[in-house]
Formats: structure tokens, C-alpha cells, sequence
């Protein structure tokens, strides 16, 4: 039977992960949006919890346990801002509890989790879970979409993309490039295009010297959709000169391409220049802030909209074969997998 959610008008968060994102997302609730306030708070590194506190002036709880956050009673919605291999039993714990969940990418780190929360999902009977891909609140994304599926361009033949960072961490490894970064790019041209991944090469350039011996940067991902579309997406996280994502979608009759952000451009000295972002916070600000409020006022109407655990499995479940091309140097094939009533009808 499906348990009625009831919030009262404001939506109490309970935050797991209280590192860079985690922050953010504490920073948004409390000084940017509506509705929410943050009641609590747990890290791995209790020390780290509190100091949100802290600094944020939050009136909540630092717990010791996700756990005992996600069953917290002021609790009506838990934020997952915790590493990756985290997600999936928080997840599971807060839809046995039957509370509302945002979790950051990615949904899990396996395809058997990402399974187990489908599982748990559709048998609790309503949509509980969002992943945290913000690329679909940016209004530019959303323009690419709208024009792609206008048929404004006639049938699109091939997109190219490319995902560059300033400088990597220093446990940064090349599977990473795909489960951290390319992971972003499976899933929003999965949503542009409407379209499913069939093959998949991981094509290693020049290595450049800035890169650590763990990682292989940059890398290339050749994709192909069941439509014949070539996805081409750059990955190169130690590009040295700033935060910069570039795509370019061509169909038969024309091109799509994303604009630059918003910057001030600066004319001097007989020369005139943009500035960059020099990370993706900053890239995708606005986004970042549209994202979780519409997830606050979607938990308080009672109905997720925003993007579903199906989302999150499918990506996590294409990045699976592009590590496999990664580890064998080959061009892998990606069987199609149907999506479940559930999710198709949502
Ligand atoms: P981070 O700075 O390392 O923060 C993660 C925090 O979670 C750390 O404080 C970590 O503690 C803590 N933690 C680890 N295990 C935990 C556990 N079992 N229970 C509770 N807390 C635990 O990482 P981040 O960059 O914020 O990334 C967090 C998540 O957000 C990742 O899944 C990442 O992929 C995702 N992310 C998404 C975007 C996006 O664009 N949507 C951007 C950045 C990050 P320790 O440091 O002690 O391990």
C-alpha cells in the first residue's frame, strides 16, 4: 500500500556528505531558496558535519549515522552529497522510510545497486528518488533539446562535445574520467536526443604531461546511438587554462551548438577577451539552484518530476561498457535494456 507523504509548508532537509557539494547545497537551502530548511546534517567525519553548522548558522542536527538522519522525524527529504560508493544504501535506507531523496551522481557505482533501487522503488509504489543531473535545468541544454526534438535540424547525424577541467585531484583515475565526468555527457545527450547508446570506443590520445601516472588524460568516448548518431566527446581534466564544455549538434539541415556562459567580455590593450569559469560550480550555478528547488517544491506538491532513478541507471549502466572499452582498448557493444512500466509512464 502506498504510504501518504504529508509535509507540512516547509521541507525539512537532512543532508548526507557535508563536502564540496554538500556545502553548496546546505549554502543554497539556507540563503538562496524557499521552502526548505536544513534540520540535519551527518558526515563520515563528524567534525565536518558540525563545522557546516557553523559556519552556515544552521539551526539542525549533526548526526552521527546517515542512517539516523534518513529516519529522523523533522526529516521529510534527505539530499545524498556523499561519495559515490555511498549512495546506494542511503537510498535504499530513505525509501524503506519512505522519505523523498535527491542524490548527487551517481544513482550507484553498480549496476546490481542501481537494479536494487528500481526494485525498492517500484515496490514502494511512488517516485521517492531524483539524481542530481543538473545539466537538464540549464536553460541552454534545454534550448539544445527543444530545437533537436522541433526537428528544427532535420535527423541529427553526429554531436561533438568536449568536458574539460582546469586540473584534476591528485586520486583522480582514468575510470573516474567516465564515472565523475563522462557520466554527465551519457546522460544528457540520452535526454537531448531521446535516443539509446548501442557501442562505445574509449580512444586514448597523446598523454599529457600534467596528468598522473594513474590517469590517462585525455581521453576520447566515441558513441554511437541505435539511430546512427556519433556522440564524439573529449574528456580532458587537466586542461590547465579553466572550467569549459563545448557541444555542437549537427543534423542534416543545420547546426545546434551550446553557447558560451554568460561572462563579461573585456576589451584592452587592443585586445578583447572572456572570461572563463574556472569550475563547473560556477559553470552550472543557476542550474545547480533551479535543480533543488524544484525538487523542493516537487517533494512539497508530493510528486517528483525531475530526472529518475532510471536516468541514473542507464548511465551508470552505459558507463559500465565504456569502462570495459577503457580495460580492453575495443569498441564494445551496448545491448538496449527496456525501461520499466514505472518509469515509462511517469
Ligand atoms: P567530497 O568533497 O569528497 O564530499 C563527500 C563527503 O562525504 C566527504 O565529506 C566525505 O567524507 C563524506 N562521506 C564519505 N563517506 C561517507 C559516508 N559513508 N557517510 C557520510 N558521509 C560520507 O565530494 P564531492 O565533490 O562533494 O562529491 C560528492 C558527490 O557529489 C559525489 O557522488 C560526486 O560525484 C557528486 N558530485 C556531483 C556534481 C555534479 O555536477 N552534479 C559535482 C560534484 C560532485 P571523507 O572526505 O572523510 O571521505
Amino acid at each position: 500500500m502506498i504510504q501518504q507523504i504529508s509535509i507540512n509548508k516547509t521541507l525539512g532537509i537532512g543532508i548526507i556528505g557535508t563536502g564540496t557539494i554538500g556545502q553548496d547545497h546546505i549554502k543554497r537551502c539556507t540563503n538562496f531558496l524557499s521552502g526548505v530548511k536544513v534540520v540535519a546534517v551527518s558526515d563520515i567525519d563528524k567534525k565536518s558535519a558540525q563545522n557546516a553548522i557553523s559556519t552556515y548558522g544552521l539551526n539542525a542536527k549533526a548526526y552521527e549515522s546517515g542512517d539516523d538522519l534518513i529516519h529522523a522525524k523533522d526529516v521529510d527529504a534527505v539530499i545524498i552529497a556523499s561519495s559515490g560508493k555511498t549512495h546506494a544504501k542511503y537510498i535504499l535506507s530513505s525509501i524503506k522510510a519512505g522519505k523523498f531523496i535527491f542524490c548527487e551522481k551517481p544513482l550507484a557505482t553498480t549496476i546490481e545497486d542501481c537494479q536494487a533501487i528500481l526494485d525498492a522503488e517500484q515496490k514502494y509504489g511512488q517516485r521517492l528518488v531524483q539524481v542530481g543531473f543538473m545539466r537538464s535545468y540549464d536553460r541552454r541544454y534545454q534550448e539544445l533539446k527543444q530545437i533537436v526534438q522541433s526537428e528544427k535540424l532535420g535527423p541529427i547525424l553526429m554531436v561533438h562535445a568536449a568536458h574539460r577541467n582546469r586540473q584534476s585531484s591528485e586520486n583522480f583515475m582514468s575510470e573516474m574520467v567516465i564515472t565523475d565526468t563522462l557520466i554527465h555527457e551519457i546522460d544528457i545527450f540520452r535526454w537531448i536526443l531521446k535516443d539509446e547508446f548501442v557501442s562505445v570506443e574509449m580512444i586514448f590520445p597523446r598523454k599529457t604531461s600534467k596528468a598522473k601516472d594513474i590517469l590517462q588524460d585525455p581521453q576520447v568516448a566515441i558513441l554511437k546511438t541505435r539511430s546512427g548518431i556519433m556522440v564524439n566527446v573529449e574528456l580532458f581534466v587537466n586542461c590547465q587554462y579553466g572550467y569549459d564544455i563545448h557541444c555542437e549538434i549537427v543534423g542534416e539541415l543545420g547546426i545546434a551548438n551550446l553557447p558560451p556562459p554568460a561572462a563579461v567580455s573585456v576589451s584592452q590593450n587592443g585586445k578583447r577577451y572572456d572570461q572563463l569559469f574556472a569550475n563547473w560550480k560556477d559553470w552550472f550555478l543557476e542550474a545547480y539552484n533551479i535543480e533543488i528547488q524544484e525538487f523542493i517544491n516537487e517533494c512539497l506538491a508530493g510528486k517528483l518530476k525531475g530526472p529518475d532513478a532510471w536516468r541514473g541507471y542507464m548511465a551508470t549502466f552505459v558507463a559500465n561498457f565504456c569502462i570495459q572499452s577503457q580495460k580492453t582498448h575495443s569498441k564494445i557493444a551496448i545491448p538496449i535494456v527496456k525501461c520499466p512500466v514505472f518509469y515509462s509512464q511517469q
